[in-house]
């Protein structure tokens, strides 16, 4: 059999004479035998086609988790398979001497950082990063592996609280439905999108048991509650409240059966009937009460009414623009939903302040129609983000342990993958950049690391060539010029600039980088960013704007008047807080930007992952159409190209597949050591200089391997003397 761990095959093999399906025979004595290659780095050659015809055999028996060296691959059964996330397969993952002998599977993973998080060898945190394009599978992986833990690190103790008495990870696992129905949407890739991203913190004590969690999330795509593309829907809890309300609660929120609302497209899809309840029952569960969760709905309620209100052309521009006639009803119970007064909610709508001049004096000027629309759309995304924070820090507060309580945690990521649309916007520009943080991350710790510690510790090894991403980071977020920093720019001088300038601008100030592209067919103003997933065109119209993501100050004041108590709660009353400023005359506040914002949580991520052992998942959807038994490989492919498979197998197979901290290693086999030296014929007691070369920090790898070799041999008369009496 091929050698799979020190013997270092080339890629280029697939160019040798063998054809690909003589290759794969000799290796696997057969075509038949092909799905049950579970390891990637065994596959010989290693080529994308050679793994995707192994994924593919795979998949067509069933099999939808393979290992590549460092990563698991999950491929989407698009179909229940209960059997392959049972509690009884958990346990069995849990009790096995080895789980990674068994087959591969998230469990495997699972059981894995469980045990490095207690072990003395490397107690150190874990983290599982799990990434993948949209509806490849991610947020159910993460899903099964909180069940996981749940089962195998479950804690002794109930909670009282709430009325409800309840283990703590039961807790945690209602935090899903809750983040899920308020965090999540259908849309044409995926009818269970997650909209934002996710880093879920189980926090563990000494004992091995799960006492907390802590949950941090990204960039909520709050866009969605005003404006949904065609065929895709708002977020799930709007269409569950519309389904799943009682009839009582139907009167009280203006929901009568049948209603249409501008906000709520494709309601005939709707199966929400059902998950209405799922997401009572968990926030009652979190800590919800009924009459907050009313008060939730009632808002939501009074969201929805606000988006049927729609205004008329003014003729005058000294006029405001005058509410259409059906509308009237709309602001009316929006109004009363949101408990504002109707006559201001109408007027901050209609009419802007502006300060200008030395005094930063106010004026009133009404708003044209589009005007009036957007401040409309602000307020409603306004508070649904602020309703979404709130939820994240009730959750917390409801999952979070006692600091003294846990001394560990195992950190799962749940991220938005790479997205390549026709129209790529400032959304699309940080998502991608989360990635090539990721995937930098992924190289750096993995790919570039393990190639260098080779080659300090002066292992027999030839390099293999990995894409690094650092010129496209330095393109995107780079010192002191780089994409972000030139819209940032924009926003702080705070002058017109069209979306072409704008293109402009970052074309001539960029022009060196390589990962910097120009698409001269495009009708309009962009610029290309080639990232290490493919090239993506984003559209410079709106950029500035979105990253200011202005909110008029009247809008927050209005809110603050409001006598909803879920709202004061939302918007409190504190003569401190500012909100940014919208562009006004002369005011050159320092505005704390999206990009600024999304890069310092980013980095904030970054650090806590660079102190954990990371381990990845790679979820890889067979087909966009969502159909099981279908796989398509020119969409797997173009998924395996993107996440760079192939280069992590061929260092995986290639590479030492234990590493362990030299100390570490040390207080565990000194002991060994010595015995080996006393039993092996003719061996003498090493002088303490010899055994401090031998044991020494700088001892290298290279060094250390005829020494494992020497231990290895004598193991066998060790065994023996020890079993001799
Ligand atoms: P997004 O980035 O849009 O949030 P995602 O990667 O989180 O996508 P999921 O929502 O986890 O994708 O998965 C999409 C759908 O695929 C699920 O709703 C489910 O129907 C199906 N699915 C994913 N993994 C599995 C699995 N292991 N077994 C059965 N079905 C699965
Ligand atoms: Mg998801």
């Amino acid at each position: 059999m091929a050698s799979q761990v020190n013997g270092h095959r080339s890629g280029s093999d697939a160019q040798g004479g063998k054809s690909l399906r003589e290759d794969l025979q000799e290796f696997l004595g057969g075509e038949a035998l092909l799905h049950e290659l579970d390891d990637l780095t065994k596959v010989n050659p290693v080529t994308l086609e050679t793994v995707l015809r192994c994924l593919q055999a795979r998949y067509a028996a069933d099999m939808f988790y393979t290992s590549a060296g460092c990563t698991l691959v999950a491929l989407n059964p698009f179909k229940p398979v209960p059997q392959l996330y049972s509690p009884a397969l958990m346990r069995e993952y849990h009790a096995a001497p080895q789980p990674q002998k068994l087959r591969p599977h998230i469990f495997a993973v699972g059981e894995q950082t469980y045990r490095n998080v207690q072990s003395l060898i490397e107690p150190v945190n874990q983290s599982i990063i799990v990434s993948g394009e949209s509806g490849a599978g991610k947020t159910w992986t993460s899903r099964c592996l909180m069940k996981f833990y749940a089962v195998v690190a479950a804690s002794p103790t109930s909670l009282e609280s709430h009325k409800i008495a309840e283990r703590i990870e039961q807790r945690i696992l209602n935090s899903n439905p809750v983040m899920e129905a308020f965090g999540n949407a259908c849309t044409l890739r995926n009818n269970n999108s997650s909209r934002f991203g996710k880093f879920i913190q189980l926090q563990l004590n000494s004992a091995q048991q799960m006492t907390g969690a802590a949950v941090q999330t990204y960039l909520l795509e709050k866009t969605r509650v005003t404006c949904q593309a065609s065929s895709e829907r708002n977020f799930h809890i709007f269409y569950q409240i519309c389904k799943g309300a009682s009839v009582d609660e139907r009167l009280q929120w203006h929901l009568p059966e049948g209603a249409s609302f501008s906000w709520l497209p494709n309601p005939e899809r709707t199966l929400e009937e059902d998950c209405f309840q799922v997401t009572r029952e968990a926030m009652l569960h979190l800590g919800i009460d009924i009459p907050t969760q009313n008060n939730i709905f009632q808002v939501l309620a009074g969201l929805l009414h606000l988006g049927n209100i729609w205004f008329a052309d003014s003729k005058d521009e000294a006029q405001s623009c005058q509410l259409m006639d059906d509308a009237k009803c709309s602001i009316r119970t929006s109004a009363s939903l949101l408990q504002l007064p109707e006559d201001p909610l109408l007027e901050t709508l209609q009419i802007r302040t502006i300060r200008a001049g030395r005094q930063q004096q106010v004026f009133q000027k009404p708003c044209s129609r589009a005007e009036c629309d957007t401040r409309r759309d602000c307020l409603a995304k306004l508070v649904y983000a602020r309703l979404f924070d709130w939820l994240v820090s009730v959750i917390n507060s409801s999952i979070c342990a006692d600091p003294d309580s846990w001394t560990t945690f195992i950190g799962l990521l749940d991220v938005y993958g790479f997205e390549s649309f026709p129209n790529n916007s400032l959304e699309q520009l940080c998502i991608n950049y989360a990635n090539e943080k990721l995937q930098q991350h992924f190289v750096a710790h993995y790919l570039r690391a393990q190639q260098e510690e080779y080659a300090v510790e002066g292992l027999d090894w030839s390099f293999v060539n990995y894409q690094d991403n650092q010129a496209c980071l330095d393109l995107i977020e780079g010192s002191p010029i780089s994409i972000c920093s030139l819209i940032n720019e924009e926003c702080r001088l705070n002058r017109p600039s069209s979306a072409a300038q704008l293109q402009t601008r970052i074309e001539s100030a960029l022009a060196g980088s390589p990962c910097l592209g120009h698409n001269k067919l495009s009708r309009e103003p962009s610029f290309i960013v080639v990232h290490y997933a493919g090239p993506v065109q984003y559209h410079t119209a709106g950029l500035v704007e979105k990253n200011k993501d202005p909110v008029p100050p009247e809008l927050t004041r209005l809110l603050q008047q409001s006598q909803d108590p879920l709202l004061k709660v939302l918007f409190p009353m504190d003569p401190e807080e500012k909100s940014q400023e919208e562009p006004s005359g002369q005011s050159r506040a320092p505005v704390l930007t999206v990009v600024s914002k999304f890069k310092a949580s980013l980095e904030q991520l970054l650090q806590v992952l660079h102190s954990t052992t990371p381990h990845y998942i790679r979820c890889i959807k067979p087909n966009s159409q969502g159909q099981a038994h279908t796989f398509l490989q020119e969409e797997v492919l173009s998924q395996l190209e993107a996440c760079g498979l192939v280069e992590t197998i061929h260092i995986s197979a290639a590479g030492f597949p234990i590493r362990i901290p030299h100390q570490n290693f040390v207080e565990r086999y000194e002991l060994l050591r010595r015995l080996c030296t006393r039993t092996s014929p003719g061996s003498h007691s090493p002088s303490p200089d010899e055994r401090h070369s031998e044991w020494s920090p700088h001892t290298k790898g290279a060094t250390l391997q005829p020494l494992l070799q020497d231990i290895l041999h004598t193991l066998p008369a060790l065994t023996q003397a020890a079993a001799t009496p």
